[in-house]
Protein backbone atom coordinates (compact mmCIF):
# COMPACT_ATOMS: atom_id res chain seq x y z
CA UNK A 1 0.00 0.00 0.00
CA UNK A 2 1.56 3.25 -0.94
CA UNK A 3 1.77 5.74 1.83
CA UNK A 4 2.22 9.06 0.39
CA UNK A 5 -1.10 10.74 -1.24
CA UNK A 6 -0.79 12.25 -4.76
CA UNK A 7 -3.15 15.16 -5.00
CA UNK A 8 -4.23 16.00 -8.96
CA UNK A 9 -5.51 19.66 -10.01
CA UNK A 10 -8.26 19.11 -12.11
CA UNK A 11 -8.72 21.34 -15.81
CA UNK A 12 -9.36 21.21 -19.31
CA UNK A 13 -7.40 18.23 -19.90
CA UNK A 14 -9.07 16.26 -16.95
CA UNK A 15 -12.54 17.06 -16.14
CA UNK A 16 -14.58 14.33 -18.17
CA UNK A 17 -15.81 11.18 -16.30
CA UNK A 18 -13.80 8.81 -18.03
CA UNK A 19 -10.34 10.90 -17.63
CA UNK A 20 -11.41 11.60 -14.03
CA UNK A 21 -12.39 7.67 -13.47
CA UNK A 22 -8.83 6.80 -15.27
CA UNK A 23 -7.07 9.60 -12.41
CA UNK A 24 -8.78 7.38 -9.83
CA UNK A 25 -7.61 4.19 -10.38
CA UNK A 26 -4.05 5.57 -10.90
CA UNK A 27 -3.85 6.18 -7.49
CA UNK A 28 -5.22 9.81 -7.05
CA UNK A 29 -6.03 10.47 -3.06
CA UNK A 30 -7.00 14.15 -3.19
CA UNK A 31 -8.50 16.22 -6.12
CA UNK A 32 -7.92 19.75 -6.07
CA UNK A 33 -9.86 22.48 -7.97
CA UNK A 34 -8.41 25.52 -8.29
CA UNK A 35 -10.74 28.52 -8.14
CA UNK A 36 -8.63 30.72 -10.07
CA UNK A 37 -9.58 29.35 -13.30
CA UNK A 38 -12.75 27.86 -14.22
CA UNK A 39 -16.81 28.89 -13.71
CA UNK A 40 -18.03 27.38 -10.44
CA UNK A 41 -20.30 25.73 -12.12
CA UNK A 42 -17.69 23.26 -14.21
CA UNK A 43 -15.99 22.67 -10.51
CA UNK A 44 -19.17 21.66 -9.24
CA UNK A 45 -19.51 18.90 -12.58
CA UNK A 46 -16.50 17.76 -11.50
CA UNK A 47 -17.38 17.52 -8.20
CA UNK A 48 -20.25 15.33 -8.66
CA UNK A 49 -18.43 13.14 -11.20
CA UNK A 50 -15.76 13.00 -8.49
CA UNK A 51 -18.20 11.56 -5.64
CA UNK A 52 -20.16 9.16 -7.37
CA UNK A 53 -16.09 7.80 -9.35
CA UNK A 54 -15.61 7.72 -5.22
CA UNK A 55 -18.84 5.55 -4.73
CA UNK A 56 -18.43 3.20 -7.50
CA UNK A 57 -14.62 2.60 -7.07
CA UNK A 58 -15.24 2.36 -3.24
CA UNK A 59 -12.64 4.43 -2.22
CA UNK A 60 -12.94 7.72 -0.76
CA UNK A 61 -11.73 10.85 -2.59
CA UNK A 62 -10.43 14.26 -1.23
CA UNK A 63 -11.93 17.18 -2.31
CA UNK A 64 -9.83 20.37 -1.70
CA UNK A 65 -10.81 23.85 -2.90
CA UNK A 66 -7.90 25.91 -3.87
CA UNK A 67 -8.93 29.81 -3.33
CA UNK A 68 -7.44 32.13 -5.65
CA UNK A 69 -6.49 34.63 -2.61
CA UNK A 70 -4.90 38.48 -3.81
CA UNK A 71 -2.86 37.43 -6.91
CA UNK A 72 -2.09 40.47 -8.48
CA UNK A 73 -2.11 40.79 -12.12
CA UNK A 74 -1.43 43.08 -14.64
CA UNK A 75 -4.57 44.21 -16.77
CA UNK A 76 -4.51 43.72 -20.77
CA UNK A 77 -2.53 45.30 -23.63
CA UNK A 78 -4.04 46.32 -26.57
CA UNK A 79 -1.77 44.35 -28.62
CA UNK A 80 -2.55 41.15 -26.47
CA UNK A 81 1.16 41.33 -25.46
CA UNK A 82 4.11 43.82 -25.64
CA UNK A 83 7.87 43.17 -26.01
CA UNK A 84 9.64 44.50 -22.62
CA UNK A 85 13.16 45.92 -23.29
CA UNK A 86 16.26 46.24 -20.61
CA UNK A 87 16.28 49.37 -19.71
CA UNK A 88 13.03 50.57 -20.94
CA UNK A 89 10.58 52.71 -18.79
CA UNK A 90 7.41 50.77 -17.88
CA UNK A 91 4.45 52.36 -15.93
CA UNK A 92 2.09 50.67 -13.67
CA UNK A 93 -0.97 52.16 -12.46
CA UNK A 94 -4.02 51.06 -11.26
CA UNK A 95 -6.12 53.71 -11.88
CA UNK A 96 -4.93 53.51 -15.55
CA UNK A 97 -8.34 53.55 -17.85
CA UNK A 98 -6.85 52.64 -21.11
CA UNK A 99 -5.20 49.28 -22.32
CA UNK A 100 -1.53 48.40 -21.50
CA UNK A 101 1.00 49.35 -24.62
CA UNK A 102 4.73 50.04 -24.33
CA UNK A 103 4.56 52.93 -21.85
CA UNK A 104 2.44 50.88 -19.39
CA UNK A 105 -0.18 48.63 -17.81
CA UNK A 106 -3.14 48.67 -15.38
CA UNK A 107 -3.00 46.07 -12.60
CA UNK A 108 -6.06 44.86 -10.41
CA UNK A 109 -4.62 46.04 -6.55
CA UNK A 110 -5.31 49.25 -5.24
CA UNK A 111 -2.71 49.43 -3.32
CA UNK A 112 0.66 48.57 -5.10
CA UNK A 113 2.05 52.24 -5.04
CA UNK A 114 1.81 52.18 -0.76
CA UNK A 115 3.14 48.80 -0.75
CA UNK A 116 6.18 48.97 -2.60
CA UNK A 117 9.41 51.31 -2.63
CA UNK A 118 11.49 53.17 -4.35
CA UNK A 119 14.54 49.94 -5.34
CA UNK A 120 12.10 47.32 -4.86
CA UNK A 121 12.08 44.31 -7.62
CA UNK A 122 8.79 43.27 -9.04
CA UNK A 123 8.76 40.15 -10.92
CA UNK A 124 6.37 39.23 -13.69
CA UNK A 125 4.92 36.31 -15.67
CA UNK A 126 5.93 33.99 -13.18
CA UNK A 127 9.83 35.54 -12.38
CA UNK A 128 10.77 35.21 -15.86
CA UNK A 129 10.59 39.48 -16.37
CA UNK A 130 11.55 41.46 -13.86
CA UNK A 131 11.54 45.56 -13.20
CA UNK A 132 12.86 48.11 -10.71
CA UNK A 133 10.97 50.60 -9.08
CA UNK A 134 12.88 53.78 -9.68
CA UNK A 135 9.84 56.63 -8.74
CA UNK A 136 6.63 56.77 -7.08
CA UNK A 137 4.09 59.28 -8.37
CA UNK A 138 0.51 59.15 -7.12
CA UNK A 139 -0.60 56.15 -7.75
CA UNK A 140 1.74 55.22 -10.55
CA UNK A 141 4.60 52.79 -10.40
CA UNK A 142 7.88 53.68 -12.21
CA UNK A 143 9.77 50.98 -13.59
CA UNK A 144 13.17 50.27 -15.56
CA UNK A 145 13.29 47.09 -16.79
CA UNK A 146 16.01 45.21 -15.45
CA UNK A 147 15.28 41.90 -17.75
CA UNK A 148 13.05 41.98 -20.50
CA UNK A 149 10.87 39.47 -22.47
CA UNK A 150 7.84 39.10 -23.92
CA UNK A 151 4.58 40.07 -21.26
CA UNK A 152 0.88 39.18 -22.21
CA UNK A 153 -2.14 40.71 -20.97
CA UNK A 154 -3.23 39.96 -17.00
CA UNK A 155 0.18 38.11 -16.35
CA UNK A 156 0.70 37.98 -12.21
CA UNK A 157 2.92 40.43 -10.30
CA UNK A 158 4.93 39.69 -7.26
CA UNK A 159 7.31 41.39 -5.21
CA UNK A 160 10.35 40.22 -4.86
CA UNK A 161 11.50 39.95 -0.82
CA UNK A 162 7.45 40.12 -0.07
CA UNK A 163 5.75 43.29 1.67
CA UNK A 164 2.05 43.14 0.14
CA UNK A 165 -0.83 44.59 2.61
CA UNK A 166 -3.47 42.18 1.10
CA UNK A 167 -5.66 40.14 3.20
CA UNK A 168 -5.70 36.67 2.02
CA UNK A 169 -9.43 37.07 1.68
CA UNK A 170 -10.56 38.68 -1.56
CA UNK A 171 -14.33 39.05 -2.41
CA UNK A 172 -14.09 36.38 -4.54
CA UNK A 173 -12.52 34.25 -2.05
CA UNK A 174 -15.66 34.55 -0.09
CA UNK A 175 -18.02 33.88 -2.57
CA UNK A 176 -15.55 30.43 -3.11
CA UNK A 177 -15.41 29.05 -0.24
CA UNK A 178 -18.88 29.87 0.66
CA UNK A 179 -19.78 27.55 -2.60
CA UNK A 180 -17.08 25.15 -1.61
CA UNK A 181 -18.43 24.90 2.03
CA UNK A 182 -22.14 24.45 -0.08
CA UNK A 183 -21.01 21.31 -2.24
CA UNK A 184 -19.28 19.81 0.98
CA UNK A 185 -15.74 19.97 0.10
CA UNK A 186 -13.42 18.45 2.32
CA UNK A 187 -10.38 21.31 2.42
CA UNK A 188 -10.54 24.69 1.70
CA UNK A 189 -6.40 26.04 0.71
CA UNK A 190 -6.18 29.90 1.36
CA UNK A 191 -3.60 31.47 -0.75
CA UNK A 192 -1.34 33.88 0.54
CA UNK A 193 -2.08 33.83 3.66
CA UNK A 194 0.07 35.94 6.17
CA UNK A 195 -0.98 35.14 8.95
CA UNK A 196 -2.81 32.94 11.88
CA UNK A 197 -5.45 35.43 11.93
CA UNK A 198 -6.47 34.72 8.09
CA UNK A 199 -6.72 31.04 8.90
CA UNK A 200 -8.99 32.11 11.82
CA UNK A 201 -11.14 34.46 9.26
CA UNK A 202 -11.78 31.29 6.84
CA UNK A 203 -12.83 28.83 10.04
CA UNK A 204 -15.20 31.54 11.04
CA UNK A 205 -16.80 31.80 7.36
CA UNK A 206 -16.51 27.96 7.32
CA UNK A 207 -17.90 27.13 10.43
CA UNK A 208 -21.08 30.01 9.64
CA UNK A 209 -21.67 27.74 6.63
CA UNK A 210 -22.38 24.57 8.88
CA UNK A 211 -18.87 23.10 7.27
CA UNK A 212 -16.12 21.08 9.35
CA UNK A 213 -13.94 22.01 6.13
CA UNK A 214 -10.09 21.57 6.68
CA UNK A 215 -8.53 24.89 6.25
CA UNK A 216 -4.69 24.25 4.06
CA UNK A 217 -2.38 27.21 4.39
CA UNK A 218 -0.91 27.87 1.25
CA UNK A 219 2.55 28.94 2.17
CA UNK A 220 3.80 31.36 -0.45
CA UNK A 221 4.52 34.77 1.23
CA UNK A 222 8.17 35.67 2.95
CA UNK A 223 5.71 37.27 5.83
CA UNK A 224 4.16 33.48 6.34
CA UNK A 225 7.68 32.59 7.48
CA UNK A 226 8.25 34.54 9.32
CA UNK A 227 5.17 33.45 11.80
CA UNK A 228 5.21 29.75 10.51
CA UNK A 229 4.42 28.02 13.90
CA UNK A 230 1.28 29.96 14.72
CA UNK A 231 0.13 29.52 10.68
CA UNK A 232 0.51 25.62 11.53
CA UNK A 233 -1.06 25.38 14.65
CA UNK A 234 -4.38 26.83 13.54
CA UNK A 235 -4.38 25.91 10.12
CA UNK A 236 -5.48 21.93 9.39
CA UNK A 237 -2.31 21.38 7.05
CA UNK A 238 -0.19 23.50 4.90
CA UNK A 239 1.17 23.07 1.72
CA UNK A 240 4.61 24.13 0.27
CA UNK A 241 3.65 26.39 -2.67
CA UNK A 242 6.77 26.41 -4.08
CA UNK A 243 5.51 28.43 -7.30
CA UNK A 244 5.02 32.18 -5.72
CA UNK A 245 7.67 30.88 -3.21
CA UNK A 246 10.12 31.11 -5.27
CA UNK A 247 9.64 34.54 -6.19
CA UNK A 248 9.03 36.27 -3.08
CA UNK A 249 12.21 34.52 -0.95
CA UNK A 250 14.18 33.31 -4.27
CA UNK A 251 14.71 30.24 -5.93
CA UNK A 252 17.58 29.22 -4.03
CA UNK A 253 15.63 29.26 -0.34
CA UNK A 254 12.98 26.99 -1.38
CA UNK A 255 14.69 23.44 -0.64
CA UNK A 256 15.94 24.62 2.20
CA UNK A 257 12.61 26.21 3.58
CA UNK A 258 10.43 23.03 2.14
CA UNK A 259 12.47 21.03 4.62
CA UNK A 260 11.79 23.36 7.57
CA UNK A 261 8.01 23.64 6.64
CA UNK A 262 7.73 19.77 6.47
CA UNK A 263 9.48 19.56 10.15
CA UNK A 264 7.68 21.79 11.89
CA UNK A 265 3.92 20.53 10.20
CA UNK A 266 5.11 16.86 11.76
CA UNK A 267 5.42 18.81 15.02
CA UNK A 268 2.95 20.39 15.16
CA UNK A 269 1.05 16.86 13.96
CA UNK A 270 -0.49 18.52 10.84
CA UNK A 271 -0.47 17.21 7.35
CA UNK A 272 2.01 18.68 4.74
CA UNK A 273 2.02 18.77 0.90
CA UNK A 274 4.46 19.68 -1.33
CA UNK A 275 3.65 21.87 -5.04
CA UNK A 276 4.07 23.42 -8.01
CA UNK A 277 6.39 21.49 -10.59
CA UNK A 278 7.12 18.26 -9.73
CA UNK A 279 6.81 16.48 -12.69
CA UNK A 280 6.39 19.81 -15.20
CA UNK A 281 7.83 18.50 -18.36
CA UNK A 282 5.42 15.81 -18.25
CA UNK A 283 2.81 18.69 -19.51
CA UNK A 284 4.84 17.31 -23.11
CA UNK A 285 6.59 14.59 -22.29
CA UNK A 286 5.51 10.69 -21.56
CA UNK A 287 8.26 10.95 -18.64
CA UNK A 288 9.88 12.79 -15.66
CA UNK A 289 13.59 14.23 -15.84
CA UNK A 290 16.00 12.57 -13.71
CA UNK A 291 15.91 15.93 -11.53
CA UNK A 292 12.18 15.61 -11.55
CA UNK A 293 11.65 12.08 -10.29
CA UNK A 294 14.18 13.06 -7.60
CA UNK A 295 12.56 16.26 -6.24
CA UNK A 296 9.40 13.92 -5.91
CA UNK A 297 11.58 11.04 -3.98
CA UNK A 298 13.35 13.64 -1.78
CA UNK A 299 10.02 15.22 -0.93
CA UNK A 300 8.98 12.23 0.22
CA UNK A 301 12.40 11.30 2.34
CA UNK A 302 11.69 14.84 3.58
CA UNK A 303 8.39 13.56 5.13
CA UNK A 304 5.39 14.93 3.06
CA UNK A 305 2.35 13.68 3.50
CA UNK A 306 1.46 14.44 -0.11
CA UNK A 307 2.92 15.49 -3.52
CA UNK A 308 0.78 17.72 -5.38
CA UNK A 309 0.37 18.08 -9.28
CA UNK A 310 -0.72 21.14 -10.86
CA UNK A 311 -0.88 21.91 -14.99
CA UNK A 312 0.58 18.15 -15.27
CA UNK A 313 -2.73 17.37 -14.65
CA UNK A 314 -5.18 20.28 -15.36
CA UNK A 315 -3.41 20.94 -18.67
CA UNK A 316 -1.15 18.34 -19.47
CA UNK A 317 -1.32 15.95 -22.19
CA UNK A 318 -1.10 13.00 -20.09
CA UNK A 319 -3.62 13.13 -16.61
CA UNK A 320 -3.09 9.70 -15.92
CA UNK A 321 -0.15 8.28 -16.58
CA UNK A 322 1.67 11.06 -15.03
CA UNK A 323 0.00 9.87 -11.96
CA UNK A 324 1.01 6.24 -12.07
CA UNK A 325 4.67 7.40 -13.18
CA UNK A 326 4.47 9.55 -9.18
CA UNK A 327 2.60 6.69 -7.62
CA UNK A 328 5.80 4.40 -8.97
CA UNK A 329 8.22 6.85 -7.46
CA UNK A 330 6.57 6.96 -4.07
CA UNK A 331 6.17 3.32 -3.63
CA UNK A 332 9.97 2.67 -4.50
CA UNK A 333 10.81 5.36 -2.18
CA UNK A 334 8.89 4.28 0.58
CA UNK A 335 10.41 0.39 -0.03
CA UNK A 336 13.70 2.03 0.39
CA UNK A 337 16.08 2.32 3.90
CA UNK A 338 15.19 5.80 3.90
CA UNK A 339 11.82 4.82 5.02
CA UNK A 340 13.54 3.76 8.35
CA UNK A 341 14.63 6.92 9.46
CA UNK A 342 12.85 7.57 12.90
CA UNK A 343 11.72 10.28 14.51
CA UNK A 344 12.41 9.62 18.04
CA UNK A 345 12.93 13.50 19.07
CA UNK A 346 9.38 14.01 17.75
CA UNK A 347 8.37 11.12 19.35
CA UNK A 348 9.63 12.18 23.38
CA UNK A 349 8.22 16.00 21.75
CA UNK A 350 4.54 14.42 21.46
CA UNK A 351 4.44 12.74 25.02
CA UNK A 352 5.01 16.76 26.02
CA UNK A 353 2.65 17.88 24.22
CA UNK A 354 0.16 15.23 26.15
CA UNK A 355 -3.09 15.09 24.62
CA UNK A 356 -5.09 11.97 24.20
CA UNK A 357 -4.89 11.79 20.74
CA UNK A 358 -0.65 12.28 20.93
CA UNK A 359 -0.16 9.87 23.88
CA UNK A 360 -2.45 6.98 22.14
CA UNK A 361 -0.34 7.66 19.13
CA UNK A 362 2.96 7.24 20.79
CA UNK A 363 1.91 4.30 22.33
CA UNK A 364 0.67 3.15 18.98
CA UNK A 365 3.74 3.88 17.40
CA UNK A 366 6.26 2.16 19.67
CA UNK A 367 3.60 -0.95 19.75
CA UNK A 368 3.90 -1.22 16.11
CA UNK A 369 7.73 -2.34 17.01
CA UNK A 370 6.18 -4.98 17.82
CA UNK A 371 6.87 -8.74 16.10
CA UNK A 372 4.31 -9.42 13.66
CA UNK A 373 2.19 -6.72 13.70
CA UNK A 374 0.49 -5.96 10.22
CA UNK A 375 -1.71 -3.10 10.41
CA UNK A 376 -2.70 -0.37 12.94
CA UNK A 377 -6.96 0.21 13.23
CA UNK A 378 -7.73 3.44 14.38
CA UNK A 379 -11.44 3.71 15.33
CA UNK A 380 -11.80 7.83 14.36
CA UNK A 381 -14.13 9.87 14.74
CA UNK A 382 -12.56 13.15 13.38
CA UNK A 383 -9.57 11.36 11.75
CA UNK A 384 -7.39 12.92 14.42
CA UNK A 385 -5.83 9.85 16.12
CA UNK A 386 -5.48 8.07 12.79
CA UNK A 387 -3.38 12.05 11.96
CA UNK A 388 -1.35 11.27 15.03
CA UNK A 389 -0.31 7.75 14.11
CA UNK A 390 1.10 8.55 10.51
CA UNK A 391 2.72 11.12 11.92
CA UNK A 392 5.53 8.42 12.73
CA UNK A 393 6.72 6.33 10.66
CA UNK A 394 5.09 2.88 11.67
CA UNK A 395 6.00 0.54 8.58
CA UNK A 396 2.35 -0.91 8.26
CA UNK A 397 -0.64 0.84 7.13
CA UNK A 398 -3.19 2.67 9.02
CA UNK A 399 -6.58 1.88 8.82
CA UNK A 400 -8.81 5.11 9.63
CA UNK A 401 -12.11 3.53 10.57
CA UNK A 402 -14.58 6.46 10.42
CA UNK A 403 -18.22 6.05 9.96
CA UNK A 404 -18.77 9.99 8.68
CA UNK A 405 -18.13 11.85 6.03
CA UNK A 406 -15.90 14.03 7.46
CA UNK A 407 -13.67 12.27 8.95
CA UNK A 408 -12.69 10.28 5.66
CA UNK A 409 -12.45 12.89 3.72
CA UNK A 410 -9.87 14.42 6.24
CA UNK A 411 -8.02 11.12 6.47
CA UNK A 412 -7.51 11.14 2.33
CA UNK A 413 -4.02 13.24 2.84
CA UNK A 414 -2.72 11.82 5.79
CA UNK A 415 0.42 9.62 5.30
CA UNK A 416 -0.08 5.94 5.64
CA UNK A 417 -4.06 6.22 6.26
CA UNK A 418 -6.52 4.53 4.13
CA UNK A 419 -9.65 6.16 5.18
CA UNK A 420 -12.03 3.13 5.01
CA UNK A 421 -16.16 3.11 5.71
CA UNK A 422 -17.70 1.77 8.44
CA UNK A 423 -21.07 2.81 9.81
CA UNK A 424 -20.48 1.96 13.70
CA UNK A 425 -23.26 4.48 15.13
CA UNK A 426 -26.15 1.94 15.83
CA UNK A 427 -23.75 -0.99 17.21
CA UNK A 428 -22.98 -1.44 20.79
CA UNK A 429 -19.29 -0.97 22.36
CA UNK A 430 -18.69 -4.36 23.08
CA UNK A 431 -19.12 -5.86 19.69
CA UNK A 432 -17.21 -2.50 17.85
CA UNK A 433 -13.81 -3.89 17.44
CA UNK A 434 -15.41 -7.46 16.40
CA UNK A 435 -17.54 -6.08 13.36
CA UNK A 436 -14.71 -3.62 12.42
CA UNK A 437 -11.93 -6.47 12.02
CA UNK A 438 -14.82 -8.32 9.94
CA UNK A 439 -15.32 -5.86 7.63
CA UNK A 440 -11.17 -5.40 7.20
CA UNK A 441 -10.92 -9.14 6.69
CA UNK A 442 -13.49 -9.03 4.68
CA UNK A 443 -12.22 -6.47 2.25
CA UNK A 444 -9.18 -7.90 2.64
CA UNK A 445 -7.57 -5.00 3.90
CA UNK A 446 -6.23 -7.73 6.80
CA UNK A 447 -6.30 -11.36 7.23
CA UNK A 448 -7.95 -13.53 9.19
CA UNK A 449 -4.56 -14.46 11.30
CA UNK A 450 -2.97 -11.14 11.38
CA UNK A 451 -2.33 -9.34 15.04
CA UNK A 452 -3.62 -5.68 14.77
CA UNK A 453 -3.16 -3.05 17.27
CA UNK A 454 -6.68 -0.84 17.68
CA UNK A 455 -7.23 2.37 18.89
CA UNK A 456 -10.72 3.38 19.79
CA UNK A 457 -12.84 5.36 22.23
CA UNK A 458 -15.44 3.79 24.96
CA UNK A 459 -18.22 6.66 23.73
CA UNK A 460 -18.84 5.33 19.90
CA UNK A 461 -19.08 8.55 17.73
CA UNK A 462 -18.00 10.83 19.36
CA UNK A 463 -14.97 13.38 18.54
CA UNK A 464 -11.75 13.39 20.89
CA UNK A 465 -12.93 10.61 22.74
CA UNK A 466 -9.95 7.60 21.79
CA UNK A 467 -9.00 6.61 24.79
CA UNK A 468 -7.74 2.47 25.11
CA UNK A 469 -5.59 0.74 22.37
CA UNK A 470 -4.67 -2.81 22.26
CA UNK A 471 -3.28 -5.61 20.44
CA UNK A 472 -5.47 -8.29 18.97
CA UNK A 473 -4.36 -11.58 17.66
CA UNK A 474 -7.40 -12.20 15.15
CA UNK A 475 -6.98 -16.20 15.26
CA UNK A 476 -7.29 -16.53 18.76
CA UNK A 477 -10.71 -14.06 19.03
CA UNK A 478 -12.40 -16.21 15.94
CA UNK A 479 -11.23 -19.14 18.12
CA UNK A 480 -13.03 -17.58 21.28
P1 LIG B 1 -0.98 28.29 -7.24
O1 LIG B 1 -0.29 27.89 -5.87
O2 LIG B 1 -0.73 27.19 -8.21
O3 LIG B 1 -2.39 28.50 -6.89
O4 LIG B 1 -0.26 29.57 -7.60
C1 LIG B 1 0.82 27.08 -5.80
C2 LIG B 1 2.12 27.82 -5.88
O5 LIG B 1 2.17 29.05 -5.85
O6 LIG B 1 3.14 27.11 -5.92
MN1 LIG C 1 0.50 30.35 -5.67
Amino acid sequence: MRKTKIIATIGPRSSDYDMLKKMVSSGMDVVRLNFSHGDPEDHQAVFERIRSIAQESGRYIGIMIDLQGPKIRIGRFESGSIELKQGQRFIIDHKRQALGDQSGVSVDYDRLHLDVKVRDFLLLNDGLISVKVVAIEGTSVITECVVGGELSSSKGINVSGGGLSASALTEKDIQDLKFGCQLGADYIALSFVKNAQDIEQARHLIHQQGSDAGVIAKIERKEALEQLDSIIESSDGVMVARGDLALEIGDAQVPVVQKQIVQKARFHMKPVIIATQMMESMIINTAPTRAETSDVANAIIDGCDAVMLSAETAIGKHPHEVINVMAKVCLTVERSIWWDRDFKDQREESVREMSHASAIAVCAAQMALLKNISAVVSVTESGTTALHISRFRVHMPIFGVCGNLQGLGKMTLYRGVRPVYFDYNQLKNYELADRVLEKLVDEQYILSKDHVIMTKGDVIGQKGATNSIKVISLDQRHAL
